[in-house]
Parts: structure tokens; C-alpha cells; sequence
């Protein structure tokens, strides 16, 4: 038996997979304490502010003393409305609002509790590798199994759909726009995924995390609008990156009612809903347009330019995608990711994520992120050029 002095965390906590970034930070604490500054690549955690509109919606909102008490249904309402229009609009998916969205505290929330509310234990979810790591680790802590799905580059990190016929999963998440690969999909690609997850019985969940993160003429398709898309899957949108909100942790999920009713009465146990202002000014950006997210576009796809043409001067390859805050860069001279990133932190003070820290098939590749300001990224892609002569062998 184990005694109280003994780790306190349940099995399935202890069993959840150890993170790979100590050692990186603990780089990065001696780099800072020598006064050497460190420029950090290594998260998507968007540094722009939320629009106006939102500012404008949450004072306004704050003074409303309806929304001081538990979340009261009109904003819920209100809130399901503006998300059903939005991918109306975005997608030309028609949704019910009171059935088929769900207002999120962020969308790792949800992602990390849908497998609580549709996995039973021992039940398999294919997840993608590399990947964003709340996939795994809500089903591990849900009690199901993780099946992983390689993500190639010579498939161009398309999942390979196959693998649900021959696993026949309860559960697929998908990520497109991709975290960390970058990679797209079309709707050809949709198509085939909502047919096999049809053929065998599975639910898909499809992270559409960066969906408006998109450059020049580019736009993201929705699962929801292939055939036979909304009897399937459902879809998480979030306002972090679309909206440089991280921070306000808002999101929706969107589409399969059955799904969508599961998560619904899962969250009722658990939490009591998002700060009604917060909301209501969810609403205002919804309803906001877009004049001002082609403006944040237009820094981000600065930068990115800067670190490509970075990484093009140190004959560093990459995947070319149109969409996310990242790039996906291969590792040169056949080191480890961890070691590269440790060795760039060290003799250029940049900071990126290793591939490794997204799963096996990470390894061999590194992410930036262009969240960090453009006179920092500038400095980075000048830095980078100048140490890059140690890399080639
Ligand atoms: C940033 C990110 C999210 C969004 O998380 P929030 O909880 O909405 O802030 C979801 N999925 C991926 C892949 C991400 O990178």
C-alpha cells in the first residue's frame, strides 16, 4: 500500500509520458543569466493582442451584472449563434446552434476531455505522429489505448486514412492545418477520411486550430462540408491563434450532434462555462470581419519570410505550406533534433522546438514559430546565418 509520503499522482498521471524540454530550459536559464538574450522560436503563442472588438465587447460586457453569475443561458445562446453563423459564412456548413456547437474554455479543453466523453477504457484512438501532444495524453488519461499514425514527409504529412479500415479506431484525430508539420489538407482529403471513419464505425476529431492562419490566396477547407461529413466528425476552432486571444482561453467545438451532446453533458460535471464577457466578446469578433486578422496576417507572413529566407542562406530545408505560425525545418548534418536545438540555443541564443518533442517521427526536424516580434526574428534569421557555417560536414 502506499503511504501518504509516497508520489502523490494517481497511476494514470505517472503514466503519462515525460516532457522533453528540461533540458532546453535549463540552456536557456544559463544563456539569460550570462545577459545573453534569448530569442524564442519555440512556441505558437501569439504576441499581436486581441482586436479591438473583442476590448470593446469585454468593457462593455464587464458592466453587466447578468453575466457576474453563473453563465446565464441567453449568453450561451447568443454565443452558439454567432459560432453557427461564422461557419456558415467561413465554411457553408449549416449548423444548429443549440445542437451542434459547444462553447470550449479553449480548445485544449475540449480536445483533452472528448475522449473522457466518447472513449470507453481499453477503446483505440488513432492519433497522429508528430503531433500536438494533448491528443495522447487525453485519451491515456480517459483509459483508452493511442495507436499511432505516422505523419510522412513523402506523403506531405497527410494522415494516411488507410489505417483506420485496417485499426478500426473508436476514435481519429486529425490536425489540419498541422501543428508542428505545417502541412494542409484539401477536401479530397476530408472526403476520404469521413468515408472510411463512415465504413468503420469511427469518430473523427479534426483540430482546426489554424485554420484562418493562412497566407496569400490560401484557405483551409472544414471536415464538416465534405458528404457526410456532420454524421462523423467534429470540429475544434479556437480564438488563440485566430484571433491572437490565447490568453482569454475561448474556443468552440463544432458539428456531429451525438458528439457534440456527449462533450455537452461530460463539461456539465465538470466545469459551469466561460466568464459571460468573455463570451459576448467571443461574439464581437465573430461578427467582426476580417480587416484587422489580414493585418496580423500580413506580420506573421513577414517574419515568416524573414526565417525562410534565413534558413534558405544556411541551406537549411523545409516543408513549404501556406498555413500556421510555424515552420517545419530538417535538422542538417544528421543530428539529433535535441542536440541541434541545444546547440543553436547555445552558440546563437535562438530557441526552437525539436521535433522529438512531438513524437518519434519528430525526430530528424525542428519547428520555429513566428509568434515572437519581427525585429527579434530578424535578429534570429541574421544570427542563424551567422553560425550556420559550423553546421554543413
Ligand atoms: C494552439 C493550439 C490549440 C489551441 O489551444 P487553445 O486551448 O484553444 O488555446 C489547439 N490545437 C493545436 C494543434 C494548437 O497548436
Amino acid at each position: 500500500m502506499r503511504s501518504i509520503e509516497d508520489d502523490v499522482r494517481a497511476s494514470r498521471l505517472r503514466a503519462l509520458p515525460q516532457y522533453l524540454f528540461e533540458a532546453l530550459a535549463e540552456t536557456r536559464r544559463r544563456k539569460e543569466a550570462d545577459g545573453i538574450e534569448v530569442i524564442d522560436l519555440s512556441i505558437g503563442d501569439p504576441d499581436i493582442g486581441a482586436p479591438p472588438a473583442a476590448l470593446d465587447a469585454l468593457k462593455t460586457h464587464a458592466d453587466d451584472r447578468r453575466l457576474h453569475r453563473y453563465t446565464p443561458h441567453f449568453a450561451v445562446e447568443t454565443f452558439n449563434q454567432a459560432a453557427a453563423e461564422w461557419m456558415k459564412d467561413r465554411f457553408g456548413v449549416k449548423l444548429d446552434p443549440a445542437l451542434e456547437i459547444v462553447p470550449l474554455l479553449g480548445t485544449k479543453e475540449g480536445i483533452a476531455h472528448l475522449p473522457l466523453a466518447v472513449l470507453d477504457t481499453g477503446q483505440v484512438a488513432l492519433v497522429p505522429d508528430p503531433a500536438y501532444p494533448v491528443y495522447a495524453r487525453g485519451v491515456l488519461l480517459a483509459g483508452g489505448e493511442v495507436h499511432l499514425m505516422p505523419l510522412r514527409e513523402d506523403s506531405a504529412f497527410l494522415a494516411d486514412t488507410g489505417m483506420i479500415g485496417e485499426v478500426r479506431p473508436r476514435l481519429v484525430y486529425v490536425n489540419y492545418p498541422n501543428n508542428p508539420t505545417s502541412a494542409v489538407a484539401d477536401s479530397a482529403f476530408y472526403a476520404g477520411l469521413v468515408a472510411a471513419a463512415r465504413e468503420s464505425g469511427t469518430l473523427v476529431a479534426n483540430d482546426a486550430a489554424y485554420s484562418e492562419i493562412a497566407f496569400g490566396d490560401y484557405r483551409s477547407p472544414s471536415v464538416l462540408e465534405v458528404p457526410g461529413g456532420t454524421d462523423v466528425a467534429v470540429e475544434f476552432h479556437s480564438f488563440s491563434k485566430t484571433f491572437s486571444m490565447a490568453g482569454w482561453r475561448l474556443g468552440f467545438a463544432a458539428g456531429n450532434r451525438r458528439i457534440i451532446g456527449a462533450l455537452r453533458v461530460l463539461k456539465s460535471n465538470m466545469d459551469s462555462g466561460a466568464f459571460g464577457p468573455i463570451l459576448m466578446a467571443g461574439v464581437a469578433v465573430l461578427k467582426s470581419g476580417w480587416d484587422r486578422h489580414r493585418e496580423i496576417l500580413r506580420e506573421y507572413e513577414v517574419r515568416r519570410n524573414l526565417l525562410l529566407e534565413g534558413l534558405g542562406a544556411c541551406g537549411i530545408d523545409y516543408h513549404r505550406s501556406p498555413a500556421t505560425l510555424y515552420i517545419w525545418a530538417k535538422v542538417p548534418g544528421g543530428r539529433s533534433s535535441m542536440d541541434f536545438a541545444e546547440s543553436l540555443l547555445d552558440e546563437a541564443g535562438i530557441l526552437v522546438a525539436p521535433g522529438i518533442g512531438f513524437g518519434e517521427k519528430g525526430e530528424g526536424y525542428f519547428r520555429m514559430s513566428v509568434t515572437c516580434p519581427t525585429d527579434e526574428v530578424r535578429r534570429a534569421a541574421e544570427r542563424m546565418r551567422e553560425v550556420s557555417g559550423d553546421w554543413k560536414n
